[in-house]
């Protein structure tokens, strides 16, 4: 509040896992020169930053019932309720549902509170939805959830391969930075079942068949391995399981005619792919969502995975595989253990001792044993009843979660939900018995980190609107009124984020170096330091000055975060989608983003230009099916699958999709369109280890209204 309008101030942006730095003001924003990610740039969501800082439709005041209360007598029923759900029916009564918006302070708080001190272990995030996929197969390959490169790696390559990935949309400026390159020779290779924005990008476009990642990628294995394009000192020196791994993709992808035949392709362009992988040293796989929602997704990423690794193309300049992850704090969230399997600062249940660290550390004898539900799990948890309190924090499950019927089903069965938002009005918010207002982007203080491990500040650059509190001070101050004052004495999100790097030495420590994760020495920080940090990625060491260095890449020297420093390569067998298309339901449905909208919009579509671009629910269809079924662009259709609801929009007709397929966008909401919600064709099928959905391939069958 005592920042002049025209002072700006140095923040991140809200939306994508880019994590682009922002100059911002009240009135103003543009994007940080000085801020690594972007240098600079900024999309158009990002660009619109400023017209979302609007008191229309904020949460101002707590509310019981739909009653506006006082802060103290929310937190009294909040702690009324934590409580006798624990007394009646034991800590795993109590849940928490966090988001990849929350700044790590407010997710370590969460953690902290959750796990340590209600001692139930059902703290799920909406990362799961997102990149929990590719935080298993990073645990299986390389002993620790680390994504081994940077961005500018991505600038290097000279093959870059973006698999399920319509980065020019879902990451844009990232996308920017790539188009920008302009290596001589560089080669981009699009691997997508629908010709994306991003495919303009491409040399070679392969159009495959959806769910058939696990084939293709096997099949370069083979290739490579049967070309001698593989690096046998790379793998005799820093692999284990490589021959398991190469018999189980010969039965998988014994040729290029077969893996073209799976995927659907053309054996020529296959092949092409396969010898311009094996050509090029200085080869980047990016990868997203169409890889990760999947009901194999961690294979997926695990096939990809083992190529790089058999070709030593892990942790060099221009060479490596790269996640891209969804959301701007889906990685700060994985750090402090925001995910139901882990319990904090990459330490895992199973990691030797780590339970008692932990209890130690945080000075509580209620760590719970065993991990809690993932996401999916937990929703049916609290639809059979287990779950007494669930407090969702900035997120809007009743829409972004598969089968979304039954979530809404199991929240308005649930005896307390708990909702701290910033908005009043979402598909979630309408089934809270508790709402709690929070700190929106511009009012909350913390740090996120961004894809490629990059901690940066988000900084408060307005007053909180009415009531509005940030997050770690609604769960501190919850703590404190359950009896736990002692361990939650924090002031401001210093105080948080100086234990959470402690937290990180600690572990790093007992692992004897294993550990990638050590931000030890950050630990060290003055309130002013942490104030001016500048962007830094982890692991970080400091300097005999004092100066805080960070690390580009991971693993350069071939030795991994696992047992032995070896890397695993894992045999993956044909991962195909679970939900196969019948005679009732003909259609595969993909799901995704479309260019100027964020989640389920309730900041972008606050900007009235940010709905030019699409303004309503499409369904996009290839035009030999809109023949098929007698519909012409424009005509108003409904999808519908073996779910109760369906999906109405207007028919898109495009070549870019391939016939059979149709794509639908994840955007609209009850809120905004209550019957174009795009999880209404999800089932709640999910990956059997990193228990992601299968998001990307629903079925229907279609008709025009
Ligand atoms: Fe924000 Fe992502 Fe756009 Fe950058 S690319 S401005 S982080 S939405």
């Amino acid at each position: 509040s005592n920042i002049k309008p025209a002072d700006s101030i140095q923040t991140t942006c809200p939306y994508c896992g880019v994590g682009c730095g922002v100059a911002a003001t009240p009135s103003e924003v543009t994007g940080d020169k000085r801020h690594p990610a972007n240098q600079g740039q900024l999309c158009v969501k990002g660009s619109a930053l400023h017209d979302t800082l609007v008191p229309a439709g904020r949460l101002l005041k707590p509310r019981i019932e739909g009653e506006e209360r006082s802060w103290p007598e929310a937190l009294a029923a909040v702690c009324g309720a934590i409580r006798d759900a624990v007394d009646q029916h034991g800590p795993g009564s109590v849940a928490l549902y966090l988001s990849g918006q929350l700044l790590t302070e407010d997710y370590y708080v969460a953690n902290k509170l959750a796990k340590g001190f209600i001692g139930t272990p059902h703290v799920d995030t909406n990362s799961r939805l997102c990149m929990s996929s590719a935080v298993a197969a990073h645990k299986r390959a390389f002993g620790e959830d680390c994504v081994p490169g940077c961005y500018e790696d991505l600038e290097l390559a000279d093959l870059l391969v973006l698999a399920g990935s319509n980065t020019a949309w879902a990451h844009p400026v990232l996308y920017q930075r790539m188009q920008a390159s302009q290596r001589a020779g560089r080669r981009v290779v699009v691997i997508d079942p629908r010709r994306t924005a991003t495919a303009d990008l491409a040399d070679l476009h392969l159009k495959l068949k959806p769910g058939t990642d696990t084939v293709l990628f096997n099949g370069l294995l083979v290739w490579l391995s049967q070309h001698g394009a593989t690096n046998p000192d790379y793998i005799a020196k820093h692999c284990s399981g490589f021959e398991e791994t190469l018999a189980c993709a010969l039965e998988v992808a014994p040729s290029v005619a077969s893996v073209a035949a799976q995927c659907d392709l053309a054996g020529h362009e296959v092949e092409q792919f396969y010898r311009w992988y094996a050509d090029t040293p200085r080869t980047v796989t990016t990868f997203s969502q169409g890889v990760n929602q999947s009901a194999a997704g961690t294979d997926n990423c695990n096939a990809i995975f083992n190529c790089h690794l058999a070709t030593g193309r892990v942790g060099k300049p221009g060479a490596s595989p790269f996640s891209l992850t969804g959301q701007p704090n889906a990685m700060g969230g994985r750090e402090v253990g925001g995910l139901a399997n882990t319990l904090a600062a990459h330490m895992e249940y199973d990691t030797p001792g780590a339970r008692e660290r932990l209890a130690g550390f945080w000075g509580t004898d209620r760590l719970p044993e065993a991990p809690g539900f993932k996401a999916v799990e937990l929703f049916e948890a609290v639809h059979r009843g287990d779950i007494k309190v669930l407090w969702i924090m900035g997120t809007n499950p009743a829409v972004s979660l598969p089968d979304s019927a039954r979530v809404c089903e199991a929240l308005a069965a649930c005896p307390t939900v708990i909702v701290s938002d910033c908005m009043a009005n979402t598909d979630t918010t309408a089934f809270a018995n508790i709402l709690l207002p929070a700190a929106g982007w511009g009012e909350k203080d913390g740090t996120v980190t961004n894809s490629e491990r990059c901690i940066s500040r988000q900084r408060s650059f307005l007053p909180l609107t009415s009531e509005a509190r940030p997050d770690w001070q609604i769960l501190t101050s919850v703590a404190r009124e359950l009896g736990h004052a002692q361990a939650f004495q924090y002031q401001r999100p210093a105080d948080i984020f100086r234990e959470h790097a402690m937290l990180s030495a600690l572990a790093c420590k007992a692992s004897d170096g294993r550990q990638v994760f050590d931000i030890g020495v950050l630990a060290q920080l003055t309130d002013a330091q942490y104030n001016q940090l500048e962007p830094v990625q982890w692991p970080v060491s400091m300097g005999a000055a004092g100066d805080v260095t960070g690390t580009p890449r991971l693993f350069s020297d071939g030795r991994f975060a696992t047992d032995n420093g070896r890397a695993r390569m894992v045999p993956i067998s044909a991962g195909l989608p679970c939900q196969v298309v019948t005679s009732r339901y003909p259609l595969v449905v993909n799901t995704g983003r479309i260019r100027d909208q964020w989640h389920s919009m309730t900041r972008t579509a606050l900007v009235s230009r940010l709905l030019t671009h699409r303004q309503e629910p499409s369904i996009e269809i290839h035009p030999d099916d809109a023949l098929h079924y007698g519909i012409t662009d424009g005509t108003l259709c409904q999808l519908t699958g073996p779910g109760p609801e369906a999906f109405l929009g207007r028919a898109r007709l495009t070549a870019d999709q391939r016939p059979g397929e149709v794509f639908i966008p994840i955007h609209w909401s009850g809120c905004f369109a209550s019957q174009s919600v795009a999880t209404n064709l999800i089932a709640a099928v999910t990956d059997p280890i990193s228990g992601q959905p299968e998001s990307k391939h629903g079925i229907a069958s279609l008709s025009s209204l």
